[in-house]
């Protein structure tokens, strides 16, 4: 089997350096124990922050061990009853071509019409994750001016979308004018690409003169900034991301303005969709529903082959993905 391991801790943006491919004799099975081959595995930007030596909501990665994430397999030897040969599961042994796993941490994949990789993506942990954000932390409302950064992104395009199935106005902010070209196409009713807009407070300004009540989160820095000078009295800020600071080499200086969430009298909070899961019934019915009435749609960048799997996760941090960044092993 192969598996990919951390080489060394990345300083600033990762390099393939920081990443081994290694091949590994399978250990033979013990009983209650059952061997899943991979066949797609998620790359998401949190894996960053596991990537250096500090103690956080997860553990860190141990170089030259094999990293982990959200994979999704299936059961092909089994000697544990309730996981028969040929069901596939969801579980978080991703970076490597099998896994073996004594059952826990397993979630079989429903049956459904929907493409097995959907559960990694929007069907899984990035759409309840701008589900969890809307609905749960920003209390989102019809009516709402909604900004969304990183707005094509697994979280954002369906943020955007899930708001304005609440009847919002949603403006998103893209690194491309591709990307606002097909978020355009989702009815979402402006976009601003911040690598072109110049000053980022005129250019939402500009796009919602109306003000901005909730802002989704994903980017930090400018765009925190930005959010901030254009929200209206009680809007909520919503903090899912900061991808724009997850490379810095040195603590990034706060937003110049935070004075703002006095003067407009603002609620900003952070969350981790895992503190949520209990909802994820919730979220699955109404998301599910929504897919089957064609009212939210989604898209997906793939690498092939778990080599691919270190430039697809770099790939995060330079826009290289429209939707899902997912890799098909
Ligand atoms: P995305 O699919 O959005 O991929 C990352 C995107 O971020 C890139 O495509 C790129 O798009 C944009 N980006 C990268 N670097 C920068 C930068 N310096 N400035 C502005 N934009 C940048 O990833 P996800 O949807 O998986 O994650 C989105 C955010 O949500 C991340 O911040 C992530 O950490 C967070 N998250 C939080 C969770 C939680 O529980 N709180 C759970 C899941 C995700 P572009 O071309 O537009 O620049």
């Amino acid at each position: 089997s192969q598996e990919i391991h951390l080489a060394s801790r990345p300083q600033g943006t990762p390099t393939a350096d920081n990443f081994s491919l290694i091949e590994r004799e399978l250990a033979p099975l013990q009983d209650g124990q059952v061997l899943i081959q991979n066949l797609w595995m998620s790359v998401d930007p949190y894996m960053r922050g596991r990537m250096i030596d500090r103690a956080s909501y997860v553990p860190p990665f141990q170089l030259n061990h094999v990293l982990e994430g959200g994979a999704i397999g299936e059961i092909i030897e089994s000697r544990n009853d309730q996981w028969p040969v040929g069901t596939k599961v969801s579980h978080m042994q991703g970076w490597r071509s099998h896994a073996i796993c004594d059952g826990q941490g397993l979630t079989a994949i429903p049956a459904t019409s929907l493409p097995l990789q959907s559960f990694l993506g929007i069907m899984g942990m990035p759409g309840m994750t701008a589900w969890t954000g809307l609905f749960r932390i920003a209390e989102l409302k019809p009516g709402d001016t909604v900004f969304v950064s990183a707005a094509s992104g697994a979280v954002g395009s369906i943020a955007c979308q899930l708001a304005k199935l609440q009847g919002c106005t949603v403006i998103g902010s893209v690194g491309s004018d591709e990307k606002a070209e097909s978020l355009k196409a989702l009815d979402i009713d402006a976009v601003i690409n911040y690598k072109t807009a110049g000053d980022l407070t005129q250019a939402l300004a500009q796009a919602a003169p109306q003000g901005v009540d909730v802002y989704f989160e994903n980017v930090g820095g400018e765009h925190l900034e930005a959010a901030l000078n254009n929200m209206n009295e009680f809007g909520r800020i919503t903090v899912c991301g900061m991808i724009s600071q997850y490379n810095a080499t040195e603590p990034q200086p706060g937003p110049s303005n935070i004075g703002m969430l006095i003067v407009k009298k603002l609620k900003m909070q952070g969350f981790i969709v895992f503190d949520h899961w209990q909802h994820y019934g919730d979220f699955a019915a109404q998301m599910g529903q929504w897919i089957s009435e064609g009212k939210i749609k989604w898209d997906e960048t793939i690498y092939e082959g778990l080599a691919q799997a270190p430039e697809a996760f770099i790939g995060l941090f330079e826009g290289k993905n429209k939707g899902k960044m997912l890799v098909k092993l």
